[in-house]
C-alpha cells in the first residue's frame, strides 16, 4: 500500500482506490491532507494496468466466445487490476512531469 510521503502514514486498500479515481492529478492525503503525487515509476507501471481489461473487449470478434464469457473477463481483469493497484502506488509530495 502507498505510503504519503509527507506524514508517512500508510494508506489502506480503500482510501487508495477512492484516491485514484480523482480527476485532478493530486490526490490529498487522508491524514496529513497534503497534495500527494504518484511517481513517474509508479505511473509508468499503473498505466500498464490499464490495459488488462482491453483483450476482453477483442476476444469475442477473435474467439467467437459469448458475451457472457468476455464480461466474465473483464470483470477479472478488472478485479486484478484494483488488487494490484494500491500495490504500484508510490506517492510523492511534488509533481513529477511526464516528459
Ligand atoms: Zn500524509
Amino acid at each position: 500500500m502507498p505510503r504519503c510521503e509527507h506524514c508517512q502514514q500508510q494508506w489502506t486498500f480503500k482510501q487508495s482506490i477512492k484516491k485514484s479515481f480523482t480527476l485532478v492529478a493530486g490526490m490529498s492525503c487522508p491524514y496529513c491532507e497534503t497534495d500527494q503525487y504518484l511517481t513517474k515509476k509508479a505511473r509508468r507501471k499503473t498505466s500498464m494496468l490499464n490495459f488488462l481489461p482491453a483483450p476482453s473487449l477483442l476476444l469475442p470478434s477473435i474467439f467467437g466466445l459469448q458475451i457472457y464469457a468476455s464480461i466474465l473477463f473483464f470483470l477479472v481483469a478488472l478485479t486484478i487490476m484494483l488488487v494490484l493497484y494500491p500495490n504500484l502506488m508510490e506517492l510523492t509530495s511534488n509533481e513529477e512531469t511526464l516528459f
